[in-house]
């Protein structure tokens, strides 16, 4: 077995920390069960299909790459998500300098970007994320709404800023109310963690 596997990162904070956006149980279940749920069933496709590569067993390819594509996918965002969110008093509400710059430059406003990002969150239809991106082919700034976690991708995109709007990731504390979720999410962003992103995006870019 190659021991390059997925892994499940732990939370960058406390289980308490993003109350009252999340309650720790519900973060809790997303994390200790859901987000781990993707990256074992992502470590176990790896595993049988090195299995059946060594025993020169016949696999369904279609079928193994549909399913690596939503579990690798899905552990990937999560990963994202958990360093997209910070404490209340160790973020602030509106982004940093070369985020908000471009935020403004592509949007005309934060208002604006707030309202379409909160429109794609709402309005993604059954299990989704809608994502904030930065496409170094035109230099824009891009809001992709991925269905499930591996639909409606353009390839090569750099994530800056990821929001899990599956029902798994807000329906202890908000029921059915993703309106409310998306809202207080707002409270909760790490800005910073959004420019390191876009930082390393540009670098790269530039190399
Ligand atoms: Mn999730």
């Amino acid at each position: 077995m190659k021991t390059k596997m997925y892994a499940l990162p732990a939370l960058p904070y406390d289980y308490k920390a993003l109350v009252p956006f999340l309650s720790e149980e519900q973060l809790k279940i997303h994390h200790d069960k859901h987000h781990k749920a993707y990256v074992d069933k992502a470590n176990e496709v790896l595993g049988k299909l090195e299995i059946a590569r060594r025993e020169g067993t016949k696999i369904d390819v279609k079928a193994v790459s549909k399913n690596l594509s939503f579990q690798a996918a899905g552990a990937l965002l999560h990963s994202l998500f958990w360093k997209n969110l910070a404490p209340k008093d160790q973020t602030q509400t509106e982004p940093t300098k070369i985020i908000g710059d471009e935020i403004t430059k592509e949007f005309s406003s934060f208002e604006r970007f707030r309202k379409e990002f909160t429109d794609c969150a709402i309005n993604c239809e059954g299990s989704g994320w809608a994502t904030l991106a930065y496409d170094r082919q035109t230099n824009h700034l891009v809001i992709m709404q991925i269905e499930k976690h591996n639909i409606n991708i353009i390839p090569g995109l750099d994530l800056l800023l990821v929001l899990d709007v599956w029902e798994h990731a807000y329906y202890l504390d908000y029921k059915n109310e993703r309106p409310k979720y998306v809202e207080a999410f707002w409270q909760n962003v790490n800005w910073q963690e959004v420019e390191i992103r876009l930082d390393k995006a540009i670098l790269t870019l530039k190399q």
